[in-house]
């Protein structure tokens, strides 16, 4: 290698861990308050939900494992009370990332059958590449699993957990705390943004849509609504979006009826239409929008 050459990859190495530094340094948890008892934090990846009741704690996600010791930290200056759950809404990294670190002492980890099946397989490889010890893999597992749904009772509160077949994956659950009033959607709703949906780990359009029916009949015009990313909604909000999708859906399956390729779709600003100025500025840009939507029905 010559000096120049060495050089310059000693200046990339200390660019990426000052990059990665800062990004750790400059995370900031910000909590909002949604009830009496249940909060929104805020950091980088998923939103993560607090129930603070009356034996224990019960949390919904957590983000990423470095950002473990600054979540823990928001959540003693809501209570001292233990972690008794961790709920995870699927399986992806910016919801479960933290599992390792929150595994300890009484927490218990509870998610749907998927979510354990794919975390385990995804974290297999990186024990296999010896990138995690084996120890820290198991703590990353959920340790209760279930099917279709779970109940817990805290003092006054229910907390209501349900799966929602093939939509954002093939693990998602959303969790209602009927007292508060309160329910986490996970990443079957995206607020004021288009939606990412995990055609590879299970999720499609219609079981998208039909998660986001299924939480309008669970919840009233009072409920707060926390989804995976974005800012806490509302039913109406939650409407709209219905709205949304089955409007573009529509104008993609017409285009798929028609005859038109991926090619022609991603070259189609119309199939989102006005919808692009508002929702397409997030993760998922327009044309990314067009192209899950076209994967996912083409399918059909
Ligand atoms: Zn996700």
């Amino acid at each position: 290698m010559n000096n120049m050459v060495k050089s310059l990859l000693i200046s990339l190495c200390s660019l990426a861990s000052l990059t990665l530094y800062s990004q750790n340094n400059d995370v900031k948890i910000v909590v909002d308050t949604l009830s009496s008892d249940v909060y929104m934090l805020t950091g980088q990846g998923g939103n993560i939900g607090v129930y603070v009741g009356e034996e224990y704690v019960f949390m919904i996600d957590d983000q990423f494992d470095r950002l473990s010791n600054k979540i823990k930290a928001a959540i003693k200056q809501l209570s001292d009370k233990p972690i008794a759950f961790l709920f995870n809404t699927h399986m992806h990294g910016d919801h479960t990332g933290g599992n390792a670190k929150f595994n300890e002492g009484n927490t218990t980890i509870v998610a749907h059958d998927n979510v354990r099946k794919r975390v385990k397989s995804n974290k297999q490889k990186d024990l296999d590449a010896k990138k995690i010890s084996l120890d820290y893999f198991t703590k990353m597992l959920p340790e209760v699993t279930f099917s279709d749904d779970i109940t817990f009772y805290d003092g006054e509160e229910t907390i209501m957990a349900f799966h929602v077949h093939n939509a954002h994956t093939d693990g998602d659950a959303m969790v209602y705390f009927v007292s508060n009033n309160v329910i986490h959607m996970g990443d079957t709703y995206f607020n004021g943004r288009y939606p990412y949906i995990d055609l590879n780990s299970g999720g499609s359009i219609d079981g998208f849509i039909n998660a986001h029916k299924k939480a309008l009949m669970v919840i009233n015009e009072d409920t707060v609504i926390i989804p995976g990313h974005g800012r806490p909604s509302n039913k109406k909000e939650l409407q709209a979006y219905v709205t949304l999708m089955e409007e573009i859906k529509s104008r993609v399956m017409a285009a798929i009826a028609s005859g038109k390729t991926l090619e022609d779709v991603l070259a189609d600003p119309s199939i989102g239409g006005d919808y692009d100025k508002t929702y397409g500025n997030g993760y998922i840009k327009p044309e990314r929008m067009r192209e899950i939507f076209y994967k996912g029905l083409i399918k059909n």
